[in-house]
């Protein structure tokens, strides 16, 4: 029998101890639960455990990595796919193992990414407030039909895959760019581009791409020049694909014709907190908020139950196999 992990998670919110206190039932590990984030000034509160649990906007910088390592920690299990705010090679150097859990439910953010693009085109939201107040005009509700518009996707992997196969059944082209194709695309009826294509023919352009040094600012002043005029952009990836600010500049001359955003460059400073009594700093933020033809929630896509609850089981289970000196499936490298 192995001890148990100490295990203290950053960032955690009530639905995270919900999700892995149940998770953990027959695990036995001991679990902690701090609502502030993981940085280099918060890192020594890891003191005493074996390992860390940290979200998506914990800052696992070098500096934090070796303030985890002077207090004993060998383990940082990330409860997200993406693992861009971790510094893997100071985590090797430090000798920490870091673990994630790649897929706990692609058809969350699939399903959310629609969620966007529906709720843009038919204008849900406005229709709902509309309809409350006794308002029954439809004047500004007007939409478009999904049906044989042609949708661009960068990055096809996962979510991406399950997205495709969702818009081929409302009846779109769909066009793929991807450092990697696969069979999967023929399957699905994806037409394989390049960007420039891409970006030129699309109605809809969708990001599914990880945040990587290649993928840093794709949607950029010159990417948007090449866009259709009245483009639809959807990004439920991650916030630094995107240039905020020549978005807003696509945005003011109509170049962009709806924008749905899930993430958003800086969000480590705004997203899963409750800041409605205060007054917001960022500006770029605030001029996205203003235009009508935006719509942002705050990196929820993943929030699903099904979501949650795979991604408690998967990290308890890296952190079973760290704890059993077995291979870790999970690891990143
Ligand atoms: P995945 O690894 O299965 O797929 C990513 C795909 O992007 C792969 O096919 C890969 O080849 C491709 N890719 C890599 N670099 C590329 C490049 N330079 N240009 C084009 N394509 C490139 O990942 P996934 O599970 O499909 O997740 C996709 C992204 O979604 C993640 O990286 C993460 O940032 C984001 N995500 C967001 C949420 C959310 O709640 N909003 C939740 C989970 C994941």
């Amino acid at each position: 029998m192995f001890p148990a992990m100490n295990v203290v998670f950053f960032s955690s919110r009530n639905y995270d101890r919900q999700f892995f206190e149940q998770a953990n039932e027959r695990l036995g590990h001991r679990l902690h639960f701090l609502d502030v984030p993981l940085n280099e000034s918060t890192a020594s509160l890891a003191k005493g455990y074996d390992a860390v649990c940290v979200f998506v906007n914990d800052a696992v910088h070098a500096a934090t990595i070796w303030v985890l390592a002077d207090v004993g920690v060998r383990l940082i299990a990330l409860r997200c796919a993406g693992y861009n705010n971790v510094d893997l090679a100071a985590a090797a150097e430090a000798g920490i193992k870091i673990v994630r859990v790649p897929a706990y439910s692609p058809y969350s953010v699939a399903e959310h990414t629609l969620a966007l693009i529906l709720t843009l085109n038919r204008k849900t939201h406005r229709a709902f407030n509309r309809v409350r107040e006794g308002n029954f005009a439809l004047d500004g509700l007007m939409g478009f039909d999904l049906h044989g518009l042609t949708v661009g996707l960068i990055g096809l992997g996962k979510i991406g895959l399950i997205t495709a196969g969702i818009l081929k059944g409302f009846g779109c082209r769909l066009l793929g760019h991807d450092i990697q194709r696969t069979e999967e695309w023929d399957r699905i009826g994806i037409e394989s581009v390049s960007l420039d294509e891409l970006y030129s023919q699309s109605d809809i352009i969708s990001l599914h791409c990880p945040l990587t040094p290649q993928t840093y600012h794709l949607i950029n002043k010159d990417s948007l020049s090449q866009m259709k005029r009245g483009v639809m952009l959807i990004n439920t990836s991650r916030g630094a694909l995107i240039d905020a600010k020549a978005v807003i500049k696509a945005l003011k001359s109509g170049r962009i014709g709806y924008l749905g955003l899930d993430v958003y460059e800086e969000e480590a400073d705004l997203f899963f907190e409750d800041l409605s009594e205060r007054v917001i700093q960022d500006d770029v933020f605030t001029r996205l908020l203003s235009f009508p033809n935006v719509l942002i929630t705050g990196h929820q896509a993943f929030f699903t139950r099904n979501a949650l609850q795979n991604i408690a089981d998967v990290t308890l289970h890296n952190i079973t196999d760290f704890e059993k000196q077995v291979a870790l499936v999970n690891e990143v490298k």
